[in-house]
């Protein structure tokens, strides 16, 4: 049998097996991709079913999470931790807290971890976790009281030698802070390593909140200059208006770049002057409001309900949003306008079909597990702090983390080159962070 029908029969059960999950089977899809040419390099990839247990999660947690509102309602919410892979790490990848969460969602970003995490270069698996609680509209009081009920369930499964969450959409300091106070109590112990995105005075790291949106910001710097270019003047979009967004904008305005437009679920804000940081860090960080009130506040900014940020012009696009929300049409639409580079701040923003429009463009795209490693990256920073019960100054751990960003940058050019593909980020990502995996399996046996 050919290598390429080989991949294809693996992928066909894992289609079998994971029924009803399409966005697990398209994460696993973009990874296939990119294995015809390693398993026609070394075919020994292919033996003692090492696929299709790379495919399979070493454990996968489902629990029920019970609390009540402040009516005296009780809810029933549904919590998941995915334990993916373990080669390299104790399982880390963070906890998402949104309504569209399910397995096959969180099985989609624990495999997407395994690879991204291997990028990194430091000793973590892949996990993922979450729960279909919406924490939209809820008070302070019913967040705690749903982290803590989350968490006395999850503590039993964690560790900092086992699995080690952070946030994601819908779980930032404030909640890390619940989960963590949950845990401790629990446990009667101050195990600062069993979370990352701690607050700075109780063992978290300097620069693990920015770190997500600095580090794309500091990798698509790299792809403008393996471009001869450089992100001074230049007009950017990105979307959302979270954590990942909000870090993005503050990195590539510092490195002398422009974003003119952001977003959040509701629809998008343009400001051709630059959006102003501090405004939109003050409505959605400390207010938690809509991104409408950017426009009531400035003048010269327009804000358009519904309808999609991607109708912007751009140079160069962040997606710093959610999964799938940068389709076909967005990217001919990017593309026709001249974009020239896309690197991903979010997990799967691109679909298939997109990713194909930019590749056939020649547009430099940067998958997730390239681009938005920064995140996972400082956050085993913290874990190193933590370990040694240490606390690194803002400017050592900034530099630690341009200095991972461009070194992810450099092995997703390098393999890329190496299997024959240069220049592409995608089969670059996918295969360093497949074969450092693969060869750690190999070693451990079959487990
Ligand atoms: N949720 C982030 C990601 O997608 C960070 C995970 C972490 O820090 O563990 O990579």
């Amino acid at each position: 049998m050919s290598v390429r029908d080989r991949v294809e029969e693996i992928y066909e059960q894992v289609l079998l097996r994971n029924a009803g999950e399409p966005e697990f089977h398209q994460a696993a899809a973009e990874v296939f991709e990119s294995l015809h040419v390693v398993l026609e390099r070394h075919p020994r990839y292919a033996d003692s079913g090492l696929i299709e247990r790379l495919c399979e999660p070493e454990r996968q947690i489902i629990f029920r999470v019970p609390w009540t509102d402040d009516n005296g309602n009780v809810h029933v919410n549904r919590g998941f931790r995915v334990q993916y892979n373990s080669v390299l790490g104790p399982y880390k990848g963070g906890l998402r807290f949104h309504p569209s969460v399910n397995l096959g969602i969180v099985k989609f970003l624990g495999f997407e971890q395994i690879f991204k995490n291997a990028l990194t270069g430091l000793p973590i698996g892949g996990g993922k976790g979450g729960s279909d609680f919406d924490p939209k509209g809820r008070s302070e009081a019913e967040i705690m009281r749903f982290c803590q009920s989350f968490m006395t369930e999850l503590q039993r499964h964690i560790g900092e030698y086992t699995d080690v969450p952070a946030g994601d959409i819908g779980v930032g300091g404030r909640e890390i802070g619940y989960l963590f106070g949950q845990y401790k109590r629990l446990t009667n112990s101050f195990e600062s390593g069993v979370l990352t995105g701690k607050g700075l005075n109780w063992g978290g790291s300097m620069v693990r909140t920015e770190a997500t949106g600095y580090g794309v910001a500091y990798f698509t710097a790299e792809m403008m200059a393996a471009k001869g270019e450089s992100l001074e003047g230049k007009k950017v979009v990105v979307s959302g208006s979270g954590n990942v967004a909000i870090y993005a904008i503050e990195k590539v305005h510092q490195l002398g770049g422009t974003v003119v437009a952001c977003s959040d679920s509701a629809g998008y804000v343009v400001d051709p002057k630059g959006i102003d940081l501090e405004l939109l860090k003050e409505i959605k960080e400390v207010k938690r409001a809509r991104i409408s009130e950017y426009a009531d506040q400035v003048p010269h900014a327009t804000y358009v309900e519904g309808g999609s940020i991607w109708d912007v012009e751009c140079e160069i696009a962040l997606p710093c949003a959610t999964q799938n929300e940068l389709d076909e049409v967005a990217a001919k639409k990017l593309v026709a306008c001249g974009v020239q580079a896309v690197a991903e701040g979010a997990n799967m923003p691109t679909t298939a079909q997109g990713i194909k429009v930019f590749r056939d463009a020649g547009v430099a795209f940067a998958p997730g597990k390239a681009a938005n490693a920064g995140g996972v990256a400082t956050s085993a920073l913290e874990m190193q702090q933590n370990a040694s019960r240490d606390s690194w100054s803002f400017e050592y751990t900034d530099e630690r983390l341009s200095k991972i960003m461009r070194g992810i940058h450099e092995r997703c050019i390098t393999t890329a080159a190496e299997y024959g593909q240069p220049g592409d980020y995608v089969h670059g990502a996918n295969i360093a962070g497949f074969v450092k995996v693969a060869d750690a399996m190999f070693a451990m046996g079959v487990i």
